[in-house]
């Protein structure tokens, strides 16, 4: 049996349940075949995949809190350390009540390859927990998020592992979260990203994963020949990235018509007004379906579907398997031409091949979305400096990051005869700076 497909084996057997890190280590290995195939021997002798594949430590803790009515709330906590080969580990939390320990492993999977492409020396993580921030009171997320971090703050550190925001974590969790830290160690120090701009954070972080993503989509969109002026877009979503990716990709002259939550979906044949959505999400945590009753002419259709609108690009922002096959043959029929992720795997495995085989232009997540996590790395270096950049100067830094990046996906393709297959080349180069870096260290 081919190796990869004996650690594909090992890890559904070893792994019972765990669907979605079954999915992430399916699609890695399935794209890295044609390179493992040719160093099996060597990779073999080193049980290479084998170490890949399990994580280096899993940390799964209970967070129990008070809440207003003065009962007690258990919730879990998880932190997985994935892979430290390039870098301390790196990766966000998610609040969410579907988090569960499958999904943290898929994500933290995916986050060693996605780091590595940045190119800065950061390792693979991803944490959290299965509460849910939406409609808590201020004070019960900070009782929270204090309890929360008592446990956390005894693996992470500023060399050791520094998380970040997540789905459900935004900046009041992270100061929250970095207040208690202080507290209990003492340190002033670079232990989480996504900190606010007046402790430590850095300028364009809020915005670094939604405007990476456009930044590499100008890229891709450039290969075409082609500009984002006039390109119709849907973005899915309305979080953090949904919403810093309709701000650039509309300032470089396209025109997002649909947006959703996980309720429903707003459709402005105007062009989404951003302001109102970021009044409805950023300052008043409401419902995407508020947008039709402030903006005459737009429409709002509860439940899925966001799909059956027609554009040039669609940008899912939102979560992981949210885009189907039924969905992607309905984008195809209806002239779609590219498709980039925002979020992390929100395209199912039977709708990328479907994609990759049906001419869609389309860039996975691990590449897409780095900026985020590539910003976050920019923010520790100001940290261990003790210095800030400028809004320009990290903002050149994330694009020039982007390109890279870019460049790095469509090469590694192409060096396996895989042009244009952005998902081969976005794992292989991810894969082989951590492979190097694996090799050098020993059986560690
Ligand atoms: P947020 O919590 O800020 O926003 C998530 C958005 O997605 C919300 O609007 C939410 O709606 C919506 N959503 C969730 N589930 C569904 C669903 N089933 N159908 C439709 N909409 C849904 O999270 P982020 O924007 O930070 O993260 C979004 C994605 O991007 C995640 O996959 C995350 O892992 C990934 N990512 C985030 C990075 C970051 O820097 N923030 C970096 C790299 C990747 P509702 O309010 O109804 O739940």
């Amino acid at each position: 049996m081919p190796y990869t497909e004996e650690i594909y084996a090992r890890v559904v057997e070893q792994n019972p349940g765990e669907v979605e890190f079954h999915q992430a280590v399916k699609e890695v290995l399935d794209s890295l075949k044609v390179v493992i195939d040719a160093n099996e021997e060597k990779y073999r002798s080193l049980g290479l995949l084998e170490r890949l594949v399990e994580p280096e430590r899993i940390i799964s803790f209970k967070v129990p809190w008070v809440d207003d009515e003065g009962k007690v709330q258990v919730n879990k906590g998880y932190r997985v350390q994935f892979n430290s080969a390039i870098g301390p580990y790196k990766g966000g939390l998610r609040f969410h009540p579907s988090v569960n320990q499958s999904i943290l492993k898929f994500l933290g999977f995916e986050q060693i390859f996605k780091n590595s492409l940045t190119g800065l020396p950061i390792g693979g993580g991803k944490g959290g927990s299965n509460f849910d921030p939406k409609g808590k009171s201020d004070r019960e997320v900070m009782a929270f998020c204090q309890s929360f971090m008592t446990e956390l703050s005894k693996y992470i550190g500023a060399d050791q592992d520094v998380p970040a925001g997540d789905i459900g974590v935004g900046g009041r969790e992270i100061g929250y979260l970095y207040g208690q830290y202080k507290r209990l160690t003492g340190l002033y120090e670079g232990v989480l990203t996504g900190k606010g701009l007046s402790y430590g954070g850095s300028l364009i972080r809020t915005q670094a994963t939604g405007y990476g993503l456009i930044y590499m989509l100008e890229e891709m969109v450039a290969a075409k020949g082609e500009s984002l002026e006039g390109k119709t877009v849907i973005v899915t979503g309305s979080g953090n990235v949904a919403i810093y990716a309709v701000e650039k990709v509309t300032q470089l002259g396209a025109k997002v018509v649909a947006m959703n939550d996980s309720n429903g979906y707003i459709y402005d044949a105007n062009g989404i007004n951003l302001d109102v959505v970021k009044d409805i999400k950023e300052v008043r945590r409401g419902r995407i379906k508020e947008y039709a009753d402030l903006v005459p002419g737009s429409v709002y259709t509860e439940g899925k579907g966001i799909w059956n609108i027609a554009c040039d690009i669609y940008l899912p922002c939102a979560t992981q398997n949210e885009l189907d096959l039924e969905a992607v043959k309905i984008l195809k029929a209806n002239g779609c031409e590219i498709i980039a992720e925002g979020a992390n795997m929100p395209t199912t495995r039977e709708a990328t091949d479907y994609i990759l085989e049906n001419g869609i232009l389309f860039m996975p997540g691990k590449a897409a979305n780095a900026g985020g996590v590539a910003t976050s790395a920019l923010e520790m270096s100001q940290n261990s400096m003790r210095y800030s950049w400028t809004a320009e100067e990290v903002d050149a830094k994330l694009k020039g990051i982007m390109k890279d990046i870019y460049a790095k996906v469509s090469d590694a393709a192409a060096r396996y005869g895989l042009e244009g297959n952005y998902v081969a080349g976005a794992n292989i180069a991810g894969f082989e700076k951590v492979v190097d870096a694996m090799m050098a260290q020993g059986i560690v």
